[in-house]
């Protein structure tokens, strides 16, 4: 009788997940224990209460006083539909700066839009240059929005989004920003820098389970909103009608997952409790924490230090290691998930995760000393 092979191995307990790859991330015990409040009705009175919460809480979170704030029934990608999908109108000049994987999605989400896109990209794992945007901006007049990713996921490069703000400004365009994975591990100022429209995910930095997507829309978005000339090409993402149920009258427009509202308000209320710069400090200290580790691990980080997230952190693949039985055995015997490469760098590189409850001092040494044996295993034959 053949033995099993221990990659094949179910998981022996329900023991949690160290869940260190791009997300999802860990969730708290008491943000799962949020879920198991009783069911309500998508116009109870008490559902709105908790709605009001969360709008309060992600207001506190962007740092904005836009009142167009709230989360929507979706994971972060419903985020980038409904930013897109709400501003712009077919034929809209709009300019999207690309440095990786998600930053095309919003190319494609806007071509699907019928905008006229003009992609600003740069080479993976280096920034666009506001001197690129400003030339691509330069050649042609009116332009509806500009679109960018923070935090790129797929390449862990930080893009500042002052220095694009500052351009938006300049040209009167609009400014779409994805913060999906840096918001609640880095600072994100939605009002100091004039973003029009900031989306997230509720299972990144926030550190609640995947299926909601904070959203918020300054009074200039609402503004040219108000100003189409036609619908919104989704109705299920047309944020007038989530406004109005989210808001006053209250109108249905879709059965609220209540259960997940009620974790997204308890993962708000920890981040309330922590303050955020603490929360950005610790995603900051446990970062620096790995990358001394990676590198006494002899493992290449492939971004310089002055453009690395510190929630996403992506090292080269060693020579003669196999990526897939590496993770596959980090995953089996010592119960970790990493991520592997996207799209350009697949089989090339790991991305490390550490996003909101999954960045303590304990994972990281766990990850550490779970790469040692391993990576030893198979330097030495
Ligand atoms: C994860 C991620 C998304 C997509 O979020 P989903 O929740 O998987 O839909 C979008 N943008 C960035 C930068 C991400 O990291």
């Amino acid at each position: 009788m053949g033995r099993i092979s221990p990659l094949m191995r179910p998981p022996e307990s329900n023991e949690a997940r160290i869940l260190l790859g791009p997300g999802p991330s860990m969730v708290a015990p008491r943000v799962m224990d949020a879920m198991r409040r009783p069911m309500l009705g998508y116009l109870d009175p008490d559902l709105f209460v908790v709605l009001f919460e969360i709008q309060i809480g992600l207001r506190h979170l962007f740092r904005t006083e836009n009142e167009v704030t709230l989360a929507l029934p979706g994971t972060g990608m419903s985020g980038a539909e409904c930013a897109l999908a709400n501003l712009i109108e077919p034929g809209d000049r709009v300019l999207i700066i690309s440095g990786g994987f998600f930053g095309e999605r919003l190319v494609e989400i806007a071509r699907r839009c019928g905008a006229e896109v003009h992609p600003v990209r740069a080479e993976w794992g280096t920034q666009v240059e506001p001197e690129a945007v400003s030339a691509t901006l330069r050649q042609h007049p009116r332009w509806k929005l500009i679109a960018m990713v923070h935090a790129e996921t797929s390449t862990g490069v930080h893009q500042p989004v002052e220095p694009i703000a500052e351009l938006a400004r300049r040209y009167e365009a609009l400014l779409v920003v994805d913060a999906v994975t840096s918001l609640g591990g880095m600072p994100v100022e939605v009002d100091a820098c004039h973003i029009d429209v900031c989306f997230s995910a509720s299972q990144k930095c926030i550190g609640a389970p995947p299926g909601l997507a904070p959203i918020t829309f300054s009074p200039r978005a609402w503004h040219a909103i108000e100003k189409r000339r036609t619908p919104c090409q989704s109705w299920y993402l047309d944020i007038r009608l989530l406004w109005d149920y989210w808001n006053e009258p209250h109108i249905y427009h879709h059965t609220t997952p209540a259960s997940l509202m009620y974790a997204l308000r308890a993962a708000l209320e920890m981040i309330e409790q922590e303050g955020l710069p603490a929360r950005h400090e610790r995603h900051r200290h446990q970062a620096e924490r790995l990358w001394m580790g990676l590198q006494e691990l002899k493992l290449e980080l492939v971004i310089p230090p002055e453009r690395r997230l510190p929630m996403l952190s992506v090292v080269r693949i060693p020579e003669g290691i196999p990526d897939g039985e590496f993770r596959l055995r980090l995953l089996r015997e010592f119960n970790i998930e990493i991520g592997g490469g996207l799209g350009e760098w697949r089989g090339q590189v790991w991305r490390i995760g550490l996003m909101g409850h999954s960045c303590l001092a304990h994972n990281v040494d766990l990850l550490l000393s779970a790469m040692n044996t391993l990576l030893h295993q198979y330097r030495s034959g």
